[in-house]
């Protein structure tokens, strides 16, 4: 029997990036993963590099290249008749899927992590069994065991995702054709992005959200100027609509959803069904070595990610806590170096949350709401990008940065961006947390002239009232 110091199940953000700072460290490495691309090659990266982060981050470039050329090219002075071409469109995200994934297999070789291909389960606490896609089983022992299983997509009864005509986020990501009518079920972080992708290629998109409030996590000031800026672009996000039924009639889908008390219904060509994902931890063998999930399934580990039995650890969509790519990262990095000796520490507060719409929408620590419900006193500080001179160039204005600043000692309780680049501003916001800055540090920091950044810069300045251009 092969024998390792550690064996990964699983190789999206957490377990790939696990398995590779695990042989840095001078580990002997495998790691387990099942995943076959369309023509049965297995593949790493899991769910962020094959069918979620990006993925949709190309189809979100090329459609807003698209909405750019149809829109707003016009008062650049360039003159542009654009057209989409949804075939060579898809083409080029799967170039960009494969050549990532391919570039994991190589660092893993690079490392000298083993990939083995096929399925992992626990055949007890330190030993795991690989099933490859021929059937043929092999078990393999291990020092450690580290379950790295992700997420696949939620589904709702009343929605029963056909592949067709009602998709999850897999199936909205491969259209072949711009839908003319799209409904997608939730308004959260992949039904925002994958409505604004067809939106914006031609498609009317109608969001269905059960709940009453918009982004309900995110800051209220953030979120109603967001839920503005995305219904003046066309996406009609109907909250307080909750999908009852769904029935495919002919070459359409018919929705039935209950909005204020009263029954409604729409027709639409495609459906898609973006409520959420569930952890991927059944069939794993999780229960015959005794170890707990909870009641939705997410297996159950202390703030070290070990779930009490041996030295079997989890992380990342498959455990509690954001269902982010760097949070699985992060989460499996301190694991390996905890094993290896060192004292990592991740700060779940300081894990930065993205929304890729455009204008996008990132934050990172409390809300003004959070953060006086937590009994804090609080400065804000808030600048719009309206009075930036980059966002002008750009001709990208709308939007605002917020800085959520403890009334006591000044120091950042959270950072709410909503506008261009924001996916990128919000990590100066992160560092400066992480080291436990305040306003005035941000607004002693010399910002470069003229960037978006300035808008963080001064919005800090905002804090103690002294902005220089609002
Ligand atoms: P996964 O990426 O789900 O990887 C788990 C892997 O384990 C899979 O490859 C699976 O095949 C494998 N596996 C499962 N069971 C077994 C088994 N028994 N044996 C062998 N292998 C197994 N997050 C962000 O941070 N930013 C984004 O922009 C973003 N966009 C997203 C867009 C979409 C459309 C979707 C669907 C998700 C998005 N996410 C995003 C979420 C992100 O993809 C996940 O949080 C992340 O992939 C979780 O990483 P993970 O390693 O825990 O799990
Ligand atoms: P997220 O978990 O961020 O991906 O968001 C999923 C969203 O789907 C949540 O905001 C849920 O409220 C919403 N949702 C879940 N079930 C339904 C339903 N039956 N109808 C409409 N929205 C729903």
């Amino acid at each position: 029997m092969d024998s390792y110091d550690l064996v990964v199940i699983g190789g999206g953000p957490g377990g790939y990036v696990a398995a590779i700072r695990a042989a840095q460290l001078g580990m002997k490495t495998a790691c387990v993963e099942r995943w076959q691309n369309a023509s049965g090659k297995g593949v790493l990266g899991g769910t962020c590099l094959n069918v979620g982060c990006i993925p949709s981050k190309a189809l979100l470039d090329t459609s807003h290249h698209f909405e750019f050329l149809r829109q707003h090219a016009k008062e650049h002075g360039i003159d542009a008749d654009a057209r989409i071409d949804v075939a060579r469109m898809q083409a080029r995200k799967q170039k960009v899927v494969t050549t990532l994934t391919q570039g994991i297999a190589a660092l893993f070789k690079k490392n000298k992590v083993t990939w083995l291909a096929g399925n992992g389960s626990l055949a007890s606490s330190d030993t795991v069994c690989v099933t490859s896609a021929d059937g043929k089983q092999t078990t393999v022992a291990a020092r450690y065991i580290l379950v790295a299983t992700g997420s696949v997509p939620a589904t709702i009864p009343p929605a029963p995702v056909d592949q067709k005509f009602i998709v999850d986020s897999t199936g909205a990501l491969d259209f072949d054709a711009v839908p003319t009518t799209l409904g997608v079920i939730g308004a959260g972080v992949i039904g925002l992005e994958l409505g604004s992708v067809w939106r914006r290629l031609g498609a009317e998109v109608v969001i269905l959200e059960a709940l009453p409030d918009f982004l309900a996590t995110a800051d209220r000031q953030i979120a109603k100027e967001a839920h503005k800026i995305l219904a003046k672009q066309g996406l009609d996000i109907r909250l307080g609509a909750k999908v009852t039924a769904t029935r495919v009639e002919g070459e359409m889908v018919v929705v039935d959803y209950e909005l204020s008390g009263s029954a409604q219904s729409q027709c639409f060509d495609r459906v898609v069904v973006a409520v959420g994902r569930k952890p991927c931890t059944t069939g794993l063998g999780l229960e015959q070595v005794g170890i707990a999930t909870d009641p939705r399934g997410f297996v159950v580990v202390d703030e070290h990610c070990h779930t009490g039995v041996g030295n079997v650890f989890a992380i990342g969509d498959c455990v509690r806590g954001p269902m982010l790519a760097h949070k699985a990262s992060e989460e499996g990095v301190s694991v390996v170096e905890r094993i290896a000796g060192q004292k990592p520490h991740l700060d779940f507060r300081l894990v930065p949350w993205i929304i890729y719409t455009w204008p996008e929408i990132a934050w990172v620590g409390d809300s003004e709401q959070a953060a006086t419900a937590a009994g804090r006193r609080v400065r804000c500080g808030s600048f719009p990008f309206m009075a930036s001179g980059r966002a002008r160039a750009m001709g990208d204005t709308e939007g605002l940065v917020k800085i959520v600043a403890d009334a006591d000692d000044d120091s950042v309780l959270g950072v709410h961006v909503l506008g261009p680049n924001a996916s990128e501003l919000i990590a100066e916001a992160v560092a400066v947390m992480e080291f436990g800055g305040s306003a005035e540090d941000i607004a002693r920091t010399v910002h470069g002239h003229p960037t978006l950044a300035e808008a963080v810069h001064e919005a800090a300045l905002a804090v103690d009232g002294r902005a220089i251009h609002f």
